[in-house]
């Protein structure tokens, strides 16, 4: 575990590292890197490393296309899916612009300004994201493995060994794992993470995904995280459980309250609850994130919260009550292919605002919310996720508090690319038109 540059110089050099590779993200959580021989590093980690930013997505400021990224020391691990023999390392970095400020289109800079934010007020912000995925044969089709359901075991479980070489490659790198299993849908699977520090965390979550991929294509098949892959199935989520401690203690537990919960935890899933639909463009932010939030499928579809529901939006789960450790609060609408600095940072930016404004929070609704009828969602004022992609950038981009949250750059950026991108499947014609209409019409 390096601690600066130094530390890194002497594993690279104790390692026979080949190539450091250098990685970041664009506005959408694509994983960007550049490889950097061994010599180089000494000047990387003073005055960081040149790049041309101009065509990376959310990079696009003309006269701001030169880039400086600085390596995160901390970060230093050897890629574990790499051979061996001469191995590569990678470092995630923070993107600067040429006179040193800080680059606003860096996603990780603004997890940075949150996290920092919520420092302020003396919190530190721990995640555990669930990222489920699907293993098919290839990238072409969505071809299952197995026909395996929830928790099956092997022979039904065809994705036993990737999972457990996954597991492997991951604990090579430093990353914790708690548990695996066969997820409800064929050939779906998850991987659960020990909750961490939201920054380490969000690097983690890229890393996940890239061994994930690797391991899969080791193994000759493709690991995609798309929302919602099959018609008629689950599709993936990633539920992010969310707590925040201050002075060591878990600022979220309350062992007077019924649901053992602080009236901050309170507030901050009023917070969450209220900018629902102004977060859900990047929680979920493709026109196929929107396919899997349906009812019927365990994924969340109306703003409500509950103790044990998985109907709602969040849930304080409960198979650990009255232990403070584990107090938390599940955030279940995102998907594994969101960006995982931009979901942190939003989902933090509505729970601290709730704290803030002391936001006063609605009673649990336990019973199936998708059993509800309409006047009777109306009656408890249970409100709805944006249904479609057009319905959430349009929540984003008239949101002021995501305005604050994102920046003026990220914030128009990410609007103007998801309206873009809106527009590319509103005017495709696609084969349920051909198939429903060509014969009749
Ligand atoms: N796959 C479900 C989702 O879309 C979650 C299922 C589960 O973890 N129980 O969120
Ligand atoms: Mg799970
Ligand atoms: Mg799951
Ligand atoms: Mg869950």
């Amino acid at each position: 575990n390096c601690k600066n540059g130094d530390d890194v110089i002497r594993a690279v050099k104790e390692h026979n590292i080949s190539f450091v590779q250098f990685w970041f993200v664009d506005i959408l959580g694509t994983l960007k890197s550049f490889q950097v021989t061994p010599k180089e590093l000494e000047a990387a980690f003073e005055e960081g490393m040149g790049f041309d930013g101009s065509s990376i997505l959310g990079f696009t400021r003309i006269e701001e296309s030169d880039m400086v990224a600085y390596p995160d020391a901390t970060t230093f691990q050897i890629c574990s899916w790499r051979p061996f023999d001469r191995p590569v390392a990678r470092m995630f970095c923070d993107i600067k612009n040429p006179d040193g400020t800080p680059y606003e289109g860096d996603p990780r800079y603004i997890l940075r300004k949150l996290i920092e934010k919520a420092a302020q007020k003396g919190y530190t912000y721990y995640v555990g994201p669930e990222l489920e995925f699907f293993l098919f044969t290839d990238s072409k089709n969505p071809q299952a493995l197995d026909s395996g359901g929830y928790f099956d075991a092997p022979p039904l479980d065809m994705g036993n060994d990737v999972r457990r070489e996954i597991i492997f490659a991951l604990e090579k790198m430093g990353v914790d794992v708690e548990y695996s299993h066969h997820e409800v849908a064929p050939s779906q699977h998850e991987i659960d993470l020990r909750y961490s520090e939201a920054l380490r965390m969000a690097d983690i979550a890229m890393t996940y995904k890239v061994v994930v991929k690797e391991i899969a294509r080791k193994h000759g098949c493709y690991a995609t995280f798309m929302p919602k892959p099959l018609f008629g199935e689950n599709g993936s989520g990633m539920h992010v459980h969310q707590s925040l401690f201050k002075n060591g203690k878990n600022a979220f537990f309350d062992a007077n309250d019924p649901h053992n919960l602080s009236s901050e935890a309170r507030s901050y899933i009023a917070g969450l609850l209220k900018h629902a639909k102004e977060y859900t463009c990047i929680t979920n932010q493709w026109v196929n994130s929107y396919k899997r939030l349906l009812p019927g499928f365990e994924a969340p579809v109306y703003v409500a919260w509950a103790q044990c529901n998985r109907s709602s939006l969040i849930r304080v789960p409960c198979y650990k009550p009255g232990k403070e450790q584990a107090t938390r609060i599940e955030l279940r609408s995102p998907d594994p292919a969101a960006n995982p600095y931009l979901c942190f940072a939003a989902t933090l930016g509505a729970g601290l605002e709730g704290i803030e404004k002391g936001y006063e929070l609605t009673a649990a609704v336990e019973e199936n919310i998708f059993a509800m009828e309409t006047e009777d969602l109306t009656a408890k004022g249970i409100e709805s996720l944006p249904g479609s992609l057009h319905e959430a950038v349009t929540h984003l981009k008239d949101s002021e508090l995501m305005k604050s949250i994102l920046g003026e750059h990220m914030h128009s950026n990410l609007v103007k690319n998801k309206f873009i991108e809106w527009d590319e499947y509103r005017t495709h014609v696609s084969e349920f038109e051909l198939r429903k209409y060509l014969p009749i019409l």
